[in-house]
């Protein structure tokens, strides 16, 4: 039986190692939040007592909020990268800056080890569901190693370069994902200052052209105000800050993407950075004096 070490079991760290539990993967697993680690137990899995016991397993997944936490877990005194087997695969599924992935596959390659960045989409749901999207950067050959690991968890599993490739790709992903929730936010202000019903107007929109699953997921908790995460504005704005960085290093110009980071800005500033990113509703509310707070 394969083992699989697991650092991260948050939202998304938590339901991801539940699914490979459940395709049969013996799961041992770090967090520090007691609470995720009763959750692994309840679903069969073994607490680790430290990062550098989970690591010593076949294969590592750490799956953690930013890459200051991924730099102490994994290249911190013993961390995955000290305590790993060699040969071990590591695969972090964190969405992070591209140049710790980079790094980490160097450092990584140095000490024997054969290391992936392999982000996600699909949200909370894609991870209890096991769909999510998965873009990995890395060698082909290491790709097709970790196609067992990760085929329980996702749907759409694409090798999309080398290291670092796959957090780029990510990047992408969180413009386009940020963008519309920025979009179907005014289109739902805009139909309620109208006088019209909001919900009816998107059931409409999300059945042609402007159709998305944001639209088919979130139209409907947008429209009640339930803004529980989900993915946390404080989390995309982390990415707000990748997809800026990766755009000053292309020398490309992103001015819709300067402007959604500007809103998920303003919406943490206003102290909505632990609600789910559809709470940029509230800040398209605001702009327009429609929200609570007015
Ligand atoms: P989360 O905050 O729910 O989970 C992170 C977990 O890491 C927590 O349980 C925390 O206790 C743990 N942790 C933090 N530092 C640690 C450390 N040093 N050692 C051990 N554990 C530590 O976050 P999440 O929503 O699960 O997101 C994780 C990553 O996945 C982020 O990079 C995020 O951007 C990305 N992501 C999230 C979603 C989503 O919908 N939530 C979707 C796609 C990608």
């Amino acid at each position: 039986m394969t083992t699989v070490g697991f650092i991260g079991l948050g939202i998304m760290g938590g339901p991801m190692a539940s699914n490979l539990l459940r395709a049969g993967f013996d799961v041992v697993g770090f967090d520090l939040a007691p609470a995720a680690l009763d959750r692994l137990v309840a679903d069969g899995g073994t607490v680790a007592g430290s990062v550098a016991r989970a690591a010593e397993a076949d294969v590592v997944i750490t799956m953690l909020p930013n890459h200051p936490q991924v730099e102490a877990v994994a290249l911190g005194e013993g961390g995955v990268l000290d305590s790993a087997k060699p040969g071990a695969l590591y695969i972090d599924m964190s969405s992070i800056r591209p140049e710790t992935s980079r790094r980490l596959a160097e450092v990584g390659a140095e000490r024997g080890l054969r290391v992936l960045d392999a982000p996600v989409s699909g949200g909370e749901k894609g991870a209890i569901d096991g769909v999510l999207s998965i873009m990995v950067g890395g060698s082909a050959a290491d790709f097709a190693d970790a196609a067992p690991i990760l085929a329980p968890l996702g749907k759409t599993i694409v090798h999309v370069g080398p290291a670092g490739a796959g957090q780029t790709v990510k990047a992408a992903n969180q413009l386009v994902v940020g963008g519309t929730y920025a979009l179907v936010a005014e289109a739902i202000v805009l139909l309620e200052a109208s006088g019209l019903d909001a919900g009816l107007g998107l059931d409409v929109l999300a059945g042609g052209l402007a159709g998305s699953r944001i639209l088919e997921l979130k139209r409907k908790t947008m429209v009640a105000r339930e803004f529980a995460p989900g993915f946390r504005i404080d989390l995309h704005h982390k990415d707000m800050g990748i997809i800026l960085a990766a755009a000053r290093d292309a020398g490309v110009a992103l001015p819709v993407g300067n402007l959604v980071a500007a809103l998920i800005a303003s919406a943490r500033a206003q102290g909505y950075g632990q609600l789910d990113h559809s709470a940029l509703l509230k800040v398209a509310e605001n702009l327009s004096g429609k929200g609570a707070a007015q």
